[in-house]
């Protein structure tokens, strides 16, 4: 029996859930041991997001015979939390307004003739972080539409060195460059995923984080705004991802791998545990 912690599963309703999904999943509620297991839903993109993908996860969680402490965080009833967390970071200096669309990102990134890549693409190459004041006022007194950055070298200026542990991998320097000077809040919506997940994990008291391998690099970044916020560490069990028969891990693309698909070829929730083993 592994030791208790506080587990969450934390799905996005963009889609419906895939076999990865199911392990991630599975693997959580496992690694709560006498715990608690609990479940939160990533709904804070409006674009991607849709309640009838939520009700289908939640149905196929229980279909799987998982149970969850409740209630479940719905973060986009939440969105207060997180610009009060923003309000901390901006008030300490760590924040600058980005008024960039992606075309000129982009085409800055070209005319620099380089492209640093980070987990998550192309480095931001700071050019909101270098506007003088008064143009930065100006902008933002106008009601320009702007994202908010976190300028990453003040804030590991402010830190120092950070340490975070995974079970599978060990002791981690904290590496939050990989990301460059990433979006906290979006011109849409006023959060991220990095700044709803690291706040969320904290006041939901997960005392260990799972999640697919994808996702490691992003513990670099949560370590950092666990810091900044004042926030407890929990430790971190990065687990592999489930491949398809190419080998490559699974996508939400790959429509015939949805538990839904599978349920509907007859198999049930214990054959989909079996497979996962072996898969
Ligand atoms: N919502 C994320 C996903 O569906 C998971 C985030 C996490 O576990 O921290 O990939």
């Amino acid at each position: 029996m592994p030791p208790s912690a506080v587990t969450r599963f934390a799905p996005s309703p963009t889609g419906l859930l895939h076999l990865g999904h199911v392990y991630s999943a599975l693997f959580a509620a496992a690694a709560a041991g006498d715990g608690r297991f609990l479940l939160r839903i990533e709904d804070i993109d409006p674009g991607r997001c849709r309640a009838d993908f939520e009700a289908a996860i939640l149905e196929d969680l229980d279909w799987l015979g998982l149970t969850w402490d409740t209630p479940v965080r719905r973060q986009s009833e939440h969105l207060a939390d997180y610009a009060a967390a923003l309000d901390r970071l901006d008030a300490m200096g760590m924040l600058y307004p980005c008024f960039c669309t992606r075309k000129e990102i982009k085409a800055e990134i070209a005319a620099a003739g380089r492209a640093p890549h980070g987990p998550d693409g192309p480095l931001y190459p700071g050019t909101c972080r270098r506007l003088d004041a008064a143009e930065r006022r100006d902008r933002l007194a106008a009601g320009a539409d702007h994202a908010l950055r976190l300028d990453v070298n003040r804030a590991t200026r402010k830190t120092g060195r950070l340490n975070w542990h995974d079970r599978a991998r060990g002791r981690q320097e904290a590496t939050p460059h990989l990301f460059g000077d990433v979006v906290l809040a979006r011109k849409e919506v006023r959060a991220s995923y990095h700044l709803a997940a690291t706040l969320d994990d904290h006041l939901q008291e997960v005392t260990l984080v799972t999640r697919g391998a994808d996702l490691f690099e992003a513990s670099h970044l949560h370590r950092l705004l666990q810091a900044l916020l004042g926030l407890n560490t929990p430790d971190y069990h990065h687990h592999r991802l489930v491949t398809g028969p190419d080998g490559k891990r699974l996508a939400k693309r790959d429509g015939a791998t949805t538990l839904r698909a599978m349920r509907n070829a007859g198999n049930g929730p214990s054959a989909i545990r079996r497979l996962l083993r072996t898969h």
